[in-house]
């Protein structure tokens, strides 16, 4: 069978290299991919860009492929996922309807209320109904969110109500476009982070291994949010208790949710979550695909055919299949060009990836370009260097071998990553998580 991939960055990597180890895969296309795809075997990249949908429909029929996973939400949506169905192709995803869960903040909100799903107090506001003295209310630090999707920097964490004013009024202003004509102002969270992915269909639920993702740039978990500088898998936190809370107070009323409103979901279902001291799951955020650089531990840990899951999932026999996941903890640590999140410099050459192939683990490309015989850096995040090992410990240990075998001129990565599940297994805990 042929496998399309949308996407270009770490986790569109893992998942064509996981397509690619299936018996059953002939060849797997990447659109547009990046460096380390373009080396996969039996894996080809295609000069397209994730959102150009229409160059992507005409390529995946010509090319008749069988299975297409769309690995970013942008293209999702857009509507990729009814585009290619109303065209008889299988692509695995949500809807355009569905995947609103993700485009805008505002509206998951009010379908978290709804439906009774815990989440931080909120209010929505635009120009014209915004509210200083709201703001000023609210107990310090509060959350300031744009609706709509803003590349994973349309929150800010202020710690006094001016800032909070201003980022409302930058973001109203037009600051992020579009995605800023709504804003969500929120309570503040303290707990620890969970990311909880699914395979849904309707209302059937294949939950795949829990992880847990570092947003901030910085070690200590300081600096300003990115994308996502690591993380790993399982979450030692999420033990057989925890998952069956987030199953019933999550996820499965999220499903009922969807179906409710008239919006049944198909594809990879992420919840960001909360943990609160008491045990709460609540909600942070959904996203519709797979997370960046969750993917790529994950990817590691799953020993079954990816595409078997995906398709079983589009044809609603999800309940008839199983994950089988490796024993062993990974752990991914993203290496990043200086500056980022904010301006970075392309072109710098790579030294150490052969070297590193050598070493046991697996380095993901994200922004990186072939030039000539070299590989250069093409992104703010560049590579994820995943380890895998009996506990957290020895996958972190086998993750960081690997960055210290990579360099480039003002690479930047965090030291710490896996710090909290590190710290519960040296203060004598066993790998619980699931
Ligand atoms: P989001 O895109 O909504 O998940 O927000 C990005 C990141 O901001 C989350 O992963 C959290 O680390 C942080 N964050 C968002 N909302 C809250 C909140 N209400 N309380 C504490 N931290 C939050």
């Amino acid at each position: 069978m042929k496998v399309l991939i949308v996407g270009g960055g770490g986790r569109e990597h893992a998942l064509a290299w996981k397509c690619a180890q299936s018996a059953r895969v002939t060849r797997v296309f990447v659109a547009p991919g990046n460096a380390g795809t373009a080396r996969e075997p039996k894996t080809v990249n295609v000069a397209i860009a994730a959102d150009d949908i229409t160059a992507l429909l005409e390529f995946a029929a010509r090319e008749a492929i069988d299975l297409t996973i769309i690995g970013p939400e942008g293209p999702l949506v857009a509507g990729i996922v009814d585009r290619f169905g109303a065209a008889g192709l299988r692509c695995f995803g949500p809807s355009r309807a569905a995947a609103r869960l993700e485009g805008s903040k505002a509206h998951t909100k009010e379908f978290l209320v709804r439906h009774g799903i815990p989440s931080a107090r909120h209010a929505t506001f635009t120009r014209a109904n915004f509210s200083a003295d709201y703001v000023r209310a609210q107990r310090l630090p509060v959350v300031v969110k744009a609706d709509g999707l803003a590349a994973g920097k349309g929150v800010v964490i202020c710690e006094t109500h001016e800032a909070a004013l201003a980022s409302c009024l930058a973001m109203l202003a037009g600051d992020f476009g579009a995605a800023g004509e709504t804003i969500v102002v929120e309570e503040f969270l303290s707990g620890e982070e969970v990311s909880f992915i699914v395979i849904a269909h309707d209302q059937q639920v294949l939950p795949l291994a829990t992880s847990q993702d570092h947003k901030r740039r910085d070690d200590g978990d300081r600096g300003p949010n990115t994308g996502g500088m690591g993380a790993y898998s399982p979450a030692p936190i999420v033990d057989a208790a925890l998952h069956a809370r987030i199953m019933r107070e999550v996820i499965e009323p999220t499903l009922r949710g969807l179906r409710a409103d008239g919006n049944p979901y198909t594809g990879f279902l992420y919840a960001g979550l909360m943990i609160a001291p008491d045990g709460t799951p609540n909600v942070l955020e959904f996203n519709c695909r797979f997370g960046d650089p969750e993917t790529q531990p994950i990817m590691m840990r799953l020993r079954s055919d990816l595409t078997r899951l995906c398709e079983a999932a589009i044809d609603g026999e999800l309940d008839t299949v199983h994950a089988q996941w490796d024993e062993q903890a990974a752990l991914g640590v993203v290496m990043a060009a200086a500056g980022y999140p904010d301006a970075f410099r392309k072109g710098e050459p790579i030294a150490g990836l052969d070297a590193a192939a050598r070493l046991p683990g697996k380095v993901f490309h994200a922004g990186t370009l072939a030039r000539g015989t070299e590989i250069v850096t093409n992104g703010g995040r560049v590579l994820c260097a995943v380890g895998l090992g009996v506990d957290i410990v020895a996958a972190q240990r086998q993750a960081y071998d690997l960055v210290a075998a990579i360099h480039w001129n003002l690479v930047q990565y965090r030291r710490d990553i896996g710090h909290r599940a590190v710290a519960r297994e040296l203060g004598g805990e066993s790998l619980t998580g699931v």
